[in-house]
């Protein structure tokens, strides 16, 4: 049995993990859906499809997790034909894990068996909150996999999200 999981990761973080280690107790793969995949360089999708995609592998495979699939998602602008659209790009799932009402509501209506997300640690493993700590120079490393830090670094993320918050401002 397979199960499907979207976020934007931006960026993956401990939090991610969990819940995927969690959904892998219970299938015996997870689809990993990177959505959002069009948007990159912007203050709530600084990161690229493909650094994503890097950002996830290297973390799954790192914690010795091989029996992922992981499909980048671009968004498409009608809701309805939304789960078609993630339907032609991914393969079968029965389970579908978020807790994003839209989501939901729309994998619901097409008949999926509709799952929550057990957050755990919320108060630091956010992706809203790992972009502020990097964007006020406050420690974050902690909060993501080794293997995602580095890839933050390697292609000059936190100066990446420096330069686009001035963009902002
Ligand atoms: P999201 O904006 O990435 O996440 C919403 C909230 O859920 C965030 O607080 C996020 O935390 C948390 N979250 C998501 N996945 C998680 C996970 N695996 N573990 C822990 N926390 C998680 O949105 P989403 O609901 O996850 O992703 C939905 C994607 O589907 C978006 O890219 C959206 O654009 C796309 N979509 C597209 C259409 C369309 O094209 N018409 C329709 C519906 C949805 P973090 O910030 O910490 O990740």
């Amino acid at each position: 049995m397979r199960a499907f999981v979207v976020g934007r990761f931006q960026p993956f973080h401990n939090g991610h993990l969990h819940v995927i280690k969690e959904i892998l107790s219970d299938y015996s793969s997870v689809i990993i859906g990177i959505g959002s995949a069009q948007y990159s360089h912007t203050m709530e999708n600084p990161f690229t499809a493909g650094e994503r995609h890097l950002m996830i592998s290297n973390s799954l495979e790192s914690a010795g997790i091989f029996n992922f699939y992981i499909i980048p998602i671009e968004d498409v602008n009608s809701n309805p034909l939304w789960v078609a659209h993630v339907e032609s790009l991914t393969p079968k799932f029965q389970s579908i894990y978020s807790n994003n009402p839209l989501v939901r509501r729309l994998f619901k209506e097409k008949g999926y068996d509709v799952q929550a997300v057990k957050l755990a640690n919320r108060d630091e493993w956010s992706g809203t909150k790992i972009r502020k700590k990097i964007l006020n120079g406050e420690p974050w490393e902690d909060q993501v996999p080794p293997a995602v830090s580095n890839i933050i670094m390697e292609v000059d993320g936190v100066n990446r999200i420096r330069e686009l918050a001035e963009v902002d401002d």
